[in-house]
């Protein structure tokens, strides 16, 4: 019997239209593969997940409620180019049509938004997380900064939103885009900005006039690891949420984290992630009447963004625990291997071993510390 929906996943297959080319580390087809993956999950059947699958770029009105006019042209004038230049200092390369390709991933996170907005449904739209985009520059392989966008409508729309990013790397567009806001509580953790680009977000940053003390900068070494990720988002994050009671909650879900990724350190396993998203589906349910956006991000392995990505829309369309050793769809994992001339995974458990981490109790006593002395606030231990 056909169960009511409960999750809504936006994803259009003209977002791999976002590509900067072959030897680029971003690529949306690691996303379209999570989406195929999930496609084939008990999640998927019986109706629990609604589908949005055409959606149409987002409106210049709606693109500069974040981004200023004159760098949209310039976008739109390298997209119409016949020899499309870089779009920043280096690593964001122009290309034919880049700016609807990016301005339809605007107009996914949008919709999700809206989804959540006037259904209160759950909404992922792993094609998104562009979070490194400012008002008028692209940086870091975000052209236009999609979450900051739907982050700004559901202010507009008198709403609270707490922000939580988990990519590797520092949210920067999102932060400072609302670094003043007090209707922002922006929770951040990632790799030491003194390790990884953008070589932001260090506890001292907790924001400025209506926004001091609600932007909340978690940095870990490299290596960290699930030793140290979880027991300070359990510490961090659910007293936060219930004390600020956002009406909507965003989830920046980068998988650069990930052990094994190309271009970050961090080790974290899957049971990490699996434990976040259960962590802010409940605290969604909890304090936002279910209101929770949760986006892609980064992640430039493919085995690792797929599959996490696929579980995640699982857990938060209700699927349990994996059980046994989970081994993947034969189907799939031939169109993984025709998808990136890589060996699929055989199942959800073949991972990378992570290093040992260096982490100790010591570490984050001294974090959390700072963080309290920053924000002026105690996080006791979670019990
Ligand atoms: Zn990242």
């Amino acid at each position: 019997m056909a169960t009511a929906p409960r999750l809504a996943v936006v994803w259009d297959e003209r977002f791999r239209a976002y590509d900067f080319g072959p030897d680029h580390p971003f690529s949306e087809r690691s996303r379209a593969l999570a989406v195929r993956l999930l496609r084939e999950l008990p999640a998927a059947s019986g109706g629990a997940i609604e589908w949005v699958d055409a959606v149409e770029p987002a409106s210049w009105a709606t693109l500069e409620t974040f981004h200023r006019r004159k760098f949209l042209s310039f976008v739109a004038s390298v997209s119409a180019a016949e020899a499309p230049s870089l779009l920043d200092a280096g690593d964001t390369p122009g290309f034919p049509g880049c700016f609807e390709a990016a301005g339809r991933i605007v107009a996914g996170a949008d919709r999700a938004l809206e989804l959540v907005l006037t259904r209160g449904l759950p909404a992922f739209h792993p094609a998104g997380g562009l979070h490194h985009a400012h008002p008028d520059r692209a940086s870091g392989f975000c052209i236009f900064n999609d979450v900051a966008i739907a982050v700004g409508r559901a202010v507009r729309e008198g709403r609270r939103v707490a922000y939580l990013d988990i990519d590797a790397h520092h949210g920067d567009g999102v932060m400072y885009g609302y670094y003043q806001s007090g209707r922002v509580l922006d929770i951040d953790f990632h790799q030491d900005g003194r390790t990884l680009f953008p070589g932001t977000g260090f506890p001292p940053e907790t924001g400025r006039g209506d926004g001091a003390g609600l932007k909340v900068n978690v940095p870990l070494p490299p290596a960290a690891g699930d030793s140290a990720l979880l027991p300070l988002f359990r510490r961090i994050v659910p007293a936060l949420l219930r004390e600020f009671r956002p009406e909507v909650i965003v989830l920046q879900h980068g998988v650069d984290g990930h052990v094994g990724d190309a271009l970050a350190q961090l080790q974290y396993t899957p049971a990490a992630y699996e434990e976040i998203d259960r962590t802010v589906l409940a605290l969604a349910e909890e304090v936002a009447g279910g209101r929770l956006v949760v986006t892609g991000g980064g992640g430039y392995r493919a085995a690792s963004v797929s599959r996490v990505l696929a579980r995640a829309g699982a857990v938060l369309a209700g699927d349990g625990p994996l059980e046994g050793e989970g081994r993947l769809p034969e189907a799939w994992r031939r169109e993984f291997g025709n998808a990136t001339g890589e060996t699929a995974p055989a199942s959800w458990r073949q991972n990378p071993a992570p290093s040992v981490s260096s982490w100790t109790p010591e570490h984050e006593a001294t974090l959390v510390r700072e963080l309290e002395a920053e924000l002026g606030r105690r996080f006791p231990p979670a019990v």
